[in-house]
C-alpha cells in the first residue's frame, strides 16, 4: 500500500526534521492533529510519536492537492511527501521541537480516515478519566502519555542492562501457580482438567525466586507482573509490575548496593543523577522521628521537647511526661490566621489520648520553655511549630503517640505545601529525591481483627539471630532482617534476608499459629526444597509503576500503566471483568450463586 513512496522509501519522524536543511525531501506519516484553513494556504499539523510538524498546502502551486487537504479531518492517518522549508523568523513556533521547519506538501495520501473522536489527543484540556480509560488508544496518543510510556521503557531497559552487567539472569516464573502469601487476596484461575481445583496468580514470585537460589542461579531478577486482590488506591493496581531480585550469600548491604546501582541507572535514564549510598535508619528510629515506617525526609523530623519542661509544667499542661512531647516543625508557614489555626485543630481531630498544645498560648504561659523548645527543634521565625503529647492519665502507648503525631505532620505538610515548597522540584536531584533505607523491621504485627500475630513482611523473612529465642515468648520484640527502600515518603520496595533452614522455617510457621499439618499442606514443596542444601539468600522487590510515576511527576499509577484498571478493578476499554457463558462455567464445574 505504501509503494507510492518509491525512492523516498525512508520515512521521517516529525522529530527528525528538527533542524533539517531547507530543500530536503521528506516523507511524514502520522495523524492530523489540527488543520487551519487560511484561504490560499492550508496548514496541517501532523503528529507522530516524536512530535508535531506543520505541513503547508499552497493553493497556487497545487490547487488539487490543496483541495484534497481540505478534506482532512482530525485523526485521519496521512502520508505527505514534500520538501523541508525554514519558517520565517516571525512564524517560528517555539512550543514544539520542530517549530523552526515545515514541510511544503507535494503529494498527499490519506491512509485512513477517522470517526470524530470523543476527545482529541491534541487538546490541552483533558477529558474525564472514565473517558480516557474507555478510549485508552486515543488517550495514549496524547503527547504526555507517549512520553510516560517512553520513560517507562527507558527505565526498565536501564534496570535490565544494569542487573545483567552485575551477573543477574532474568528468569521467568509461572503465573498459574499456588498462593504466595503477601498479605492480599489471591486471584484464582479455575482448572478445567481438575474440576474444583484452582491456580492462584502470584502475589509475587517469592517462593520461586528462593527456589532459584536453591537451584544454583545465585543472582536472579525479573521484571514481573504480580497480582493482588486488595482495595485499590491511587498508588495500587490489581496487577502491577515489580523489579524482583534474589541473591545467594548476601549481607543486606549487598542487596542495598545492587538496588542503589539499578536505581542510579534508572534515574539517569530519566535525566537525574542521584546520590548513593542512601541514608539508613532503623524502623524504631523512623517511628520515633517521623511516626512512620516510610519517612518523608523532605521535611524536618519531629523532636522530643520534653527537656524544655519541668514536672510542674507537665502537670499544668495535663501532659504525660513519661512519653515524648513531640514538636512538629513545618517550615516557612508564617503567621497563621485565626481560621487557619482552627482548621489545624480540626485536622488534628479529637482524641481521648492525645493533646495538641497551642504554641501561642504556651508562649504566654511558659515563655522560657517555649523559647527553649524552639531552639531544640532549630525553629526559624516563620516556621510553624505544632506540639503533640499524650494526655496525663490516658492510656496512650509510645507507638500510638508517634504514629498519631507522624500522621498529623503529614497532614500539615500537605495543607501548607504551597508555603513550605518542599514538595516542589528544585532541579537538584539530591533534594528532590530523598531516598532512605528503613531497616530492622519487626518480624510480626498483631492483627486486631484476627487476634493473632501475622508476618510484618512475609513468613520467609529471617529473624535476627539474637532474637530467635523470643519467637514464642515475646514475638513483638523480634526484629527481622527486613528492609524497605523509601523515596519521598513512598515505599518503593521491600525485601529481606530469608530463612534458609527448614527447622527455622517450621518454627516461624509455628509462631504464626500454623500447625505442622497446615504448613505441610500449604508449603510442603518448599519445606522439602529447603532440606536439599539451601544456600543463605536474600532479595527485594520494587514497584516499577511507582518508580516511573515519581519520575514522570505523575500523581496516579494509571498515568504510567498503558492499560490500567479503575479503582473498582475494571478495565473500561475491554470491559473486564464480565460474566461468562453457562457452557464455560459448566466446563469448569462452577456454579455462580445469584
Ligand atoms: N516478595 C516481596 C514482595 O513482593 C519482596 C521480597 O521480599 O523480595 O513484597
Amino acid at each position: 500500500m505504501l509503494d507510492f513512496l518509491g525512492d523516498l522509501r525512508r520515512t521521517h519522524m516529525c522529530g527528525s526534521l528538527r533542524g533539517a536543511d531547507a530543500g530536503r525531501p521528506a516523507v511524514l506519516m502520522g495523524w492530523v492533529n489540527r488543520r487551519r484553513d487560511l484561504g490560499n494556504l492550508l496548514f496541517v499539523d501532523v503528529r507522530d510519536r516524536t512530535g508535531i510538524t506543520q505541513i503547508v498546502f499552497d493553493k497556487e502551486s497545487s490547487p488539487s492537492l490543496h483541495e484534497k487537504a481540505g478534506t482532512l479531518r482530525n485523526e485521519y492517518v496521512i502520508a505527505v511527501i514534500g520538501k523541508v522549508n525554514k519558517r520565517d523568523r516571525n512564524t517560528v513556533n517555539k512550543n514544539i521541537p520542530t517549530g523552526e521547519v515545515e514541510l511544503v506538501a507535494e503529494e498527499l495520501r490519506i491512509l485512513n480516515d477517522a470517526k470524530q473522536p470523543p476527545f482529541l489527543p491534541g487538546d490541552t484540556a483533558l477529558p474525564n478519566e472514565e473517558m480516557r480509560l474507555k478510549y485508552r488508544y486515543l488517550d495514549l496518543r496524547r503527547d504526555a502519555m507517549q512520553r510516560n510510556i517512553e520513560l517507562r521503557h527507558k527505565v526498565v531497559l536501564a534496570i535490565r542492562d544494569y542487573l545483567s552487567s552485575q551477573g543477574f539472569f532474568e528468569i521467568e516464573t509461572p503465573f498459574m501457580t499456588r498462593s504466595t502469601p503477601e498479605g492480599a487476596r489471591d486471584y484464582l484461575v479455575p482448572s478445567r482438567v481438575q474440576p474444583g481445583c484452582f491456580y492462584a496468580l502470584p502475589q509475587s514470585p517469592q517462593l520461586f525466586k528462593q527456589i532459584l537460589m536453591i537451584s544454583g542461579f545465585e543472582r536472579y531478577f525479573q521484571i514481573v507482573r504480580c497480582f493482588r486482590d486488595e482495595d485499590l488506591r491511587a498508588d495500587r493496581q490489581p496487577e502491577f509490575t515489580q523489579i524482583d531480585l534474589e541473591m545467594s550469600y548476601p549481607q543486606p548491604e549487598q542487596v542495598w548496593e545492587v538496588v542503589e546501582g539499578f536505581l542510579t541507572a534508572a534515574f539517569r535514564s530519566a535525566g537525574f543523577e542521584i546520590r548513593t549510598p542512601f541514608p539508613r535508619m532503623s524502623y524504631d528510629e523512623a517511628m520515633r522521628l517521623y511516626g512512620s515506617d516510610k519517612p518523608d525526609m523532605r521535611l524536618p523530623a519531629m523532636t522530643d521537647v520534653r527537656e524544655a519542661f519541668t514536672a510542674a509544667d507537665f502537670e499544668k499542661l495535663g501532659i504525660d511526661g513519661a512519653l515524648p512531647l513531640l514538636a512538629i516543625r513545618t517550615p516557612k508557614v508564617g503567621r497563621l490566621s485565626r481560621k487557619e489555626r482552627d482548621e489545624d485543630k480540626e485536622l488534628f481531630g479529637v482524641h481521648g489520648q492525645f493533646n495538641l498544645i497551642d504554641i501561642d498560648r504556651l508562649e504566654k504561659s511558659l515563655p522560657q520553655a517555649t523559647d527553649y523548645l524552639k531552639g531544640m527543634c532549630s525553629a526559624k521565625m516563620d516556621d510553624l511549630i505544632s506540639i503533640v503529647g499524650a494526655k496525663a492519665g490516658g492510656a496512650a502507648s509510645l507507638p500510638g503517640l508517634c504514629k498519631m503525631a507522624g500522621a498529623y505532620r503529614l497532614r500539615l505538610a500537605d495543607k501548607y505545601r504551597e508555603r513550605h515548597g518542599a514538595y516542589q522540584r528544585t532541579g537538584d536531584p539530591a533534594q528532590d529525591f530523598r531516598f532512605l533505607w528503613v531497616t530492622d523491621f519487626p518480624m510480626f504485627e498483631y492483627d486486631d481483627t484476627d487476634k493473632r500475630w501475622v508476618p510484618a513482611h512475609h513468613p520467609f523473612t529471617s529473624p535476627h539471630e539474637k532474637d530467635m529465642e523470643k519467637l514464642e515468648s515475646d514475638p513483638e520484640a523480634v526484629r527481622a532482617l527486613a528492609y524497605d527502600v523509601v523515596l519521598n515518603g513512598t515505599e518503593l520496595g521491600s525485601g529481606s534476608i530469608r530463612i534458609h533452614r527448614q527447622d527455622i522455617q517450621q518454627k516461624i510457621f509455628h509462631a504464626l499459629g500454623m500447625s505442622e499439618a497446615e504448613a505441610r499442606a500449604r508449603f510442603g514443596f518448599f519445606l522439602e526444597a529447603l532440606e536439599y542444601g539451601t544456600p543463605p539468600h536474600g532479595g527485594i522487590a520494587l514497584g516499577i509503576d511507582r518508580i516511573v510515576m515519581i519520575l514522570a511527576g505523575a500523581d496516579s499509577l494509571r498515568e504510567v500503566i498503558p492499560f490500567p484498571k479503575t479503582a473498582r478493578a475494571v478495565d473500561l476499554m475491554v470491559d473486564a471483568p464480565t460474566p461468562v457463558s453457562e457452557a464455560q462455567l459448566k466446563e469448569l464445574g462452577i456454579q455462580v450463586k445469584k
